[in-house]
């Protein structure tokens, strides 16, 4: 029942790492690469240490999967969310999340694979014709605990609703029916237009908000197949582009920073909280309540749900301390 790790292993979270290429601005400040994956499941930190940092930090670090900075986004699919993606069309949830600091590849990364996912549900549906499916999408951003539908216009803030049967709701979220995968392709662009729009208002707002794309596949035999009940079934995945994580660090100034800081410290810290909790085995307290972003996933995180975190990163010597900060909380998802 559990997802197969490519070591065997049972898993609960599947944890790779995926390293970027250096880009323009690394390679004009001649910045070189420190990070090396040797192999399939470790990435290596390459300068020599002096002895005291040698005790501070590990220099080996072993993850189920780490991808290398000349990996295709298709291959990162395949080998690090397609399995746990696809457990939807299973009635299974799944979260699929990008962590890292901000211009480190999770949007490049995350688009993609939200992508081939619905690519891929969509040449599911078509061989199985035997059951009827219906597949619908909605998104969200989640500013400073303020959550936003991205397929609306509106922009007054959404409420969180407790149902006892289904959990967490976003209230008066828009749920799109798609039609087809060009329909998919417009609603992207509709996000992207209402993303822009609260960008102009909130200074560099996507590298501090949280995007959830969420897709809903129902399904149930056909009339004339049917004879039970469990023959329909409906699942959901997230796609999750989570905010910087170099805002969980970073210590802001007054104000508005301080206060946008907090909140976003208190998502990713929380997110950080649960996952690893959930990685330990599932007993005691899980503070899925703590924010918006962890109430928001709860149904797709616990019982039976599969999640599978890729954490994105620079190879870049200046970034040196950003990708230690990751690499430890892909430890600690493990
Ligand atoms: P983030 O969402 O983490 O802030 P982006 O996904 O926007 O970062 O990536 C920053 C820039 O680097 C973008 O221009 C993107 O196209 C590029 N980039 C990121 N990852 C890769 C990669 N693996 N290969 C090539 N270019 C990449
Ligand atoms: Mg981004």
């Amino acid at each position: 029942e559990l997802m197969q790790g490519p070591s065997g292993r049972e898993e609960n979270i599947f944890v790779s790492v995926r390293l970027r290429p250096l880009n323009e601005k690394e390679i004009v400040r001649n910045d070189v690469s420190e990070w090396e994956c040797i192999n399939d499941d470790t990435v290596i930190y390459r300068n020599n240490l002096t002895v005291s940092e040698r005790s501070m930090y590990p220099t080996a670090y072993t993850f189920d999967r780490v991808f290398r900075s000349d990996c295709s986004t298709r291959q990162v699919y395949e080998e690090g969310a397609k399995e746990v993606a696809l457990l939807v069309v299973s009635g299974i949830n799944a979260s699929i999340f990008a962590y890292g600091q901000t211009s480190s590849g999770k949007t490049y990364t995350m688009s993609g694979i939200t992508d081939y996912t619905v690519a891929d549900i969509y040449d599911y549906m078509e061989k199985h014709n035997e059951r009827d499916f219906l597949l619908k999408f909605s998104a969200m951003e989640i500013y400073n605990e303020s959550v936003r539908d991205l397929l609306s216009a509106d922009n007054t803030p959404l409420r969180l609703l407790d149902d006892p049967e289904r959990g967490t709701i976003v209230e008066k979220l828009t749920e799109a029916t798609l039609k087809d995968w060009n329909h998919f392709k417009e609603l992207l662009s509709v996000c992207e237009t209402q993303r822009q729009i609260g960008e102009t208002f909130l200074n560099e707002a996507s590298s501090r908000s949280h995007q959830i794309l969420r897709l809903t596949i129902e399904s149930s035999a056909r009339e004339f197949l049917r004879n039970d009940k469990s023959s329909s079934l409906s699942a959901t995945v997230n796609f999750v582009d989570l905010a910087g994580s170099e805002r969980a660090s970073q210590s802001l100034s007054a104000g508005a920073r301080l206060k946008e800081g907090c909140h976003i410290n208190r998502s990713l810290l929380t997110l950080g909280t649960v996952i690893r909790k959930l990685s330990k085995g599932r007993n005691g307290h899980v503070p899925f309540r703590d924010s918006k972003l962890t109430r928001i996933l709860q149904s797709s995180l616990g019982g039976n749900a599969r999640t599978a975190i890729i954490c994105t990163m620079s190879p870049a010597r200046s970034h040196v301390e950003q990708s230690r900060n990751t690499l430890l909380f892909a430890s600690c998802a493990k």
